[in-house]
């Protein structure tokens, strides 16, 4: 079944584990089924979207029966996005619902989700209205305007990509929510392409997500300086996990499993693996870890705009030390904590304007400096991971344009970051050794039929974004 998603791709999805594909079967569908015994065609028009719930279309067949019998209208359900300055109470009155039947509905989340702290602008709430008995005339404005016998029947909001809350309404009048898994079809895909300029854009041109992409460059910035070591004409290819959500949108992107840069002729394919100690990393085809102490590379798509070393300063003019080196990206790129560490400092700093620095061992710590903001988690004593951001590009102190100044400091003091010697990570040996191969070479031939199979990326798919 190829097909073209929004994203431009096309490609041939191979189900490789349907256990994900579980049809969850909601609590409340027998309830909610239980007002189709009659139908009517007749849907109230709104100015809101309206979806007419599948299980009404199919129950509709068989309705016959009831014909000749008073019916009670089709549930409708509306599809709300929250927006900025939206509370829970907002939007279901908004979709329709009286006041008191939906704080009877948002009393039912009590320990199970917490609408203040949880909902998100942009979620997208389904809030089904069926026919239903139970209404305060007091407050007539409200419950599902369009028809006096419409109540709150059932709400679904997401928690996460395969998480959702479900609400429904019981014959006594009564919410129950319940956390249920979302029905995902998962499906490994490939991506390959050449570079004209940079494989940031040419990734990017070529329909790879933004997180895919921002995890590629991660797994290959311990080697590879992307400034210096791409070249027009190197190509990239990848294989990777996404899911896909009950009307068949991408809802997650998954692991890269699979990665080759082709340098000049030179492959450098990666492979993300999981140790039997459970160190889960990638390891390039021999079983070295691409594991480094320090990331050459701290920030996304950056152009290496200022060497370490003597050179005359934009601003002031005169001959100095650089102390680091500078990455120009735009403002709002995300910085990566360059390693493990403690953040030993965040805040202003003089001319460095936003500044983090961050404490990896007993000999080496790395500085950050201009950022537009920090992250939200950045702040003295946190402890980060290598590739966490920690904040972004920006202009801040003395700074002639968005760009990042990085620094490694060696007991205290700033040495060049290209010339450290990094300590490599870890090596596979004996039988582990063997187990990687292994599924090295499972993973290749995965690679090869799936690219055959047809999985191509669409030419142009950048226009369509
Ligand atoms: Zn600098």
């Amino acid at each position: 079944m190829g097909q073209e998603s929004k994203n431009g791709w096309l490609f041939k999805p191979r189900t490789i584990a349907l256990g994900l594909a579980i049809a969850v079967a909601v609590p409340a569908t027998a309830f909610v089924s239980g007002f189709f015994a009659g139908q009517s065609a007749a849907v109230p028009p709104s100015e809101i979207d309206i979806q007419v719930d599948g299980f009404a279309q199919v129950l509709t067949l068989a309705s016959w029966e009831a014909e000749t019998e008073p019916q009670p209208p089709a549930p409708i359900t509306r599809v709300v996005a929250v927006e900025s300055g939206d509370n829970l109470m907002g939007v279901l009155i908004r979709a329709g619902a009286e006041r008191t039947v939906a704080h009877a509905a948002i009393q039912s989340l009590k320990g199970s989700y917490d609408p203040r702290r949880d909902l998100n602008v942009g979620d997208e709430l389904q809030i089904t209205f069926g026919p239903g008995t139970i209404r305060s005339v007091e407050n007539a404005e409200t419950e599902a305007e369009d028809n006096p016998n419409y109540v709150l029947a059932r709400l679904t909001i997401p928690v996460s990509y395969d998480k959702l809350i479900d609400v429904s309404r019981n014959e006594e009048g009564e919410y129950n929510a319940n956390e249920v898994e979302r029905p995902l079809t998962r499906e490994v895909v490939t991506a390959s392409g050449q570079i004209e300029s940079s494989l940031f854009v040419a990734a990017r041109d070529a329909g790879i997500p933004a997180r895919v992409l921002a995890e590629l460059i991660r797994i290959y910035s311990f080697d590879i300086d992307f400034q210096r070591d791409i070249w027009q004409g190197d190509k990239f290819e990848l294989m990777f996990e996404q899911f896909r959500g009950e009307n068949g949108d991408v809802v997650h992107e998954g692991e890269i499993f699979y990665a080759k840069l082709t340098l000049r002729d030179t492959e450098t394919p990666l492979y993300r693996y999981e140790t039997t100690a459970g160190n889960l990393d990638y390891f390039n085809s021999k079983g070295n870890s691409v594991r480094k102490t320090l990331m050459r590379t701290p920030v996304d798509g950056a152009r290496l705009s200022s060497r370490f070393g003597k050179r005359k300063h934009p601003i002031l003019g005169y001959t100095r030390m650089h102390a680091g080196v500078d990455f120009a990206a735009p403002t709002g790129t995300p910085i990566y904590a360059a390693g493990n560490g403690t953040i030993v400092q965040a805040g202003r700093n003089g001319g460095y304007g936003n500044y983090i620095r961050i404490r990896h061992n007993g000999t080496f710590q790395t500085a950050y400096a201009h950022l537009s903001k920090f992250a939200r988690k950045t702040r003295k004593g946190a402890r980060v991971k290598q590739g966490q951001v920690i904040g972004y590009i920006g202009t801040t102190g003395r700074s002639t344009g968005p760009h990042l100044h990085y620094e490694v400091l060696r007991n205290g003091r700033q040495i060049n970051p290209r010339s450290v010697r990094i300590p490599s990570g870890e090596k596979l040996k004996g039988a582990e050794l063997k187990k990687f191969i292994a599924m090295r070479d499972a993973r290749d031939v995965e690679y090869t039929q799936l690219r055959d199979a047809g999985t191509r990326l669409v030419e142009n798919s950048a226009d369509e974004q």
